[in-house]
């Protein structure tokens, strides 16, 4: 009983000195201003450009620390409490070995390829080589604030129908007609492939994985409690400004976009938010797509997307490893046992369950009904070659 207190009483601490440091260094960065210290290559080499990135500095340092103690807490927790302690180290002590690597898929390349083209292009694209199509809309958390991205993001306009409305006629036909023509064509593919936000969390995702700290496996009724957050975001980003209310004032990208393309933004609450999207990015990938509004909106359409995930149920043996990748928690690619479409709603057509999939053609990815990547055996195999090697030596010898 001691311990969880002084274990409270320490994190109420922490987090109070946090949210000071956190106001006070943000103080100065508090306006937002379109930054006017050069043009290109030669804004982002100059000493106002970091000046600039200050802020997102902070949140990173924040972010760092609120990783760390959490780490700290768990191991404490893991120590102190005798009821968990031995699961606990077990399962510690397990997730801190060596996991068999398997070699790089060419989905997987394009994968993050094109995650990282795109958002170096939607931050820099307009500064670096003048491109800017801003009546194109692509449906990404790529925040529009930033005037120097190439294509127009429709977060903005989605969150702001009264004033897509006021546009004019051709404005609204091209806006509604670019983030349709991408949502019928990539559907959620859009969260795996294009947006920035993805991208950052599947970074902060890697580090994990590189640092050997164990994540957070989330259980159904952990998914069960984020589903009312995750409709009452979708309500308040697409019906706030009809209560006079703007959802870019807390919106987590905010933080990111306009600041890394040289913008001053207000950041009080959106940083606080970026923090903690870092910190759950850290322990459980994709925490903040799993309430993302922008991904719940594009998640209606999921029927008539040309990405699907199929499943053979004949060569399904149960294993469930699908379902323990699916960064979305999606159980039914495990559960189904006669459908072949198991294109779900929140899957974001990131392929890791076709990925761990160890069963030949179980799982595949679709693009208009053609296979773009399926599963197979060899290929989990193939990570195992070394331990494999390792045995075949000993039993020749
Ligand atoms: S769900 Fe994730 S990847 Fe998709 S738009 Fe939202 S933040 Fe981006
Ligand atoms: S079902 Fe498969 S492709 Fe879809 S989100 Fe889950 S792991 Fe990714
Ligand atoms: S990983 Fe493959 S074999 Fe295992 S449950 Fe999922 S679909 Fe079936």
């Amino acid at each position: 009983m001691r311990s969880k207190k002084k274990i409270i009483i320490t994190s109420v601490i922490c987090l109070g000195m946090a949210a000071l440091a956190y106001f006070a260094w943000l103080f100065p960065f508090y306006e937002f201003t379109s930054n006017d210290f050069g043009t290109g290559i030669e804004k982002l080499m100059s000493a106002e450009y970091l000046y600039t990135l200050t802020p997102l500095f902070i949140i990173i340092a924040l972010a760092t620390t609120g990783i760390i103690l959490v780490i700290f807490i768990r191991k404490f927790l893991a120590k102190t409490d005798k009821n968990r302690s031995r699961a606990a180290q077990v399962r510690m002590g397990r997730l801190k070995g060596d996991s068999p690597k398997q070699k790089k898929s060419l989905f997987m390349i394009i994968r993050w390829a094109a995650m990282i083209i795109f958002t170096f292009m939607m931050i820099w694209g307009g500064l670096i080589f003048g491109l800017k199509m801003s009546s194109l809309s692509i449906p990404v958390l790529s925040c529009p604030w930033n005037t120097e991205q190439m294509t127009e993001s429709s977060c903005y306009y989605l969150s702001h129908l009264n004033e897509l409305f006021e546009l004019p006629i051709q404005n609204i036909i091209l806006f509604f007609g670019s983030t349709i023509a991408f949502t019928l064509l990539l559907g959620r593919a859009i969260c795996g492939f294009l947006c920035p936000m993805g991208l950052i969390q599947d970074i902060t995702d890697k580090i994990r994985q590189k640092t050997k700290i164990e994540g957070i496996k989330m259980n159904d009724k952990m998914y069960e409690t984020l589903t009312p957050i995750k409709w009452c975001m979708a309500l308040i980003f697409t019906g706030l400004c009809f209560a006079g209310g703007n959802f870019c004032n807390f919106c987590p990208a905010v933080a990111v976009s306009p600041i890394l393309a040289g913008m001053s933004t207000s950041l009080y609450v959106s940083g606080f938010l970026m923090i903690l999207v870092l910190m759950g990015g850290f322990f459980k990938r994709r925490a903040f797509c799993t309430i993302c509004p922008l991904g719940t909106v594009m998640g209606f359409f999921h029927k008539i997307s040309l990405f699907r995930v199929k499943k053979d149920c004949q060569s399904c043996t149960e294993c469930g490893a699908c379902y323990e990748a699916c960064p979305m928690g999606i159980k039914m690619i495990y559960t189904e046992r006669e459908k072949t479409d198991v294109t779900h709603a929140n899957c974001i057509m990131c392929g890791e369950c076709v990925k761990c999939c160890p069963e030949d053609n179980a799982l595949s990815l679709t693009f208009a009904g053609k296979k773009i990547y399926t599963s197979s055996r060899k290929k989990i195999m193939s990570g195992y070659e070394e331990v494999r090697n390792y045995y075949d030596g000993k039993s020749n010898s």
